[in-house]
């Protein structure tokens, strides 16, 4: 069961809360300003020893101050207007990072709306790649959590996967 919850990602006591990063895994506004805050400093400098991560790829780091015992970060594609192979590199995101969890012996794990925030992502596409590539994942984990910032965008994600299954 892929559970739909409206919550701020760096309180959830979970295996793992993914990052909507960027490339230079430096740290920024949005969830990844919020994660760098509730972690601590010491993310930070464990990113700098990741070398970035491409666009579509995802790396893992302990969950330090957090409730989450580790962070997947991912980076998510800035939506440029759909040709810019945007819906496969979001697919990607939410697939490597999955992959990076079973590698990982993660079995609770949630998810932010990778790029659509900053990155402008329209957010009933992103919902759909996201729920389709959860639907794939949820019988290998104990929990899977699409994890909303607001009860509008938890709304959409019921509406897409009521109309998914
Ligand atoms: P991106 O740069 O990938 O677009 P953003 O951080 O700007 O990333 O936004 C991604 C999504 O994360 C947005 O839907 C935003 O509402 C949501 N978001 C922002 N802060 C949090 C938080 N603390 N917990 C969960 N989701 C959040």
């Amino acid at each position: 069961m892929i559970e739909i919850i409206t919550a701020d990602i760096t309180t959830l006591e979970v295996d793992a809360i993914v990052n909507a990063a960027s490339n230079d895994l430096l740290g920024g506004g949005g969830v990844d300003g919020a994660i760098h805050r509730a972690a601590g400093p010491l993310l930070l400098k464990y990113c700098k020893t990741l070398g970035g991560c491409r666009t579509g790829e995802a790396k893992i780091s302990p969950g330090f101050e957090l409730p989450a015992r580790r962070v997947i970060l991912t980076v998510g594609p800035v939506w440029s207007g759909g040709d810019a192979y945007e819906a496969p590199l979001l697919r990607a995101c939410y697939v490597n990072s999955f992959e990076l969890a079973l590698e990982n012996a993660v079995h609770s794990i949630a998810f932010p709306g990778i790029s659509t925030g900053v990155y402008g992502f329209p957010k009933e596409a992103a919902a759909k790649i996201a729920l389709d590539v959860m639907l794939q994942y949820e019988d290998r984990f104990d929990r899977v959590i699409a994890c909303c910032f607001s009860e509008a965008d938890a709304g959409l994600y019921r509406q897409v996967l009521k109309a998914k299954l």
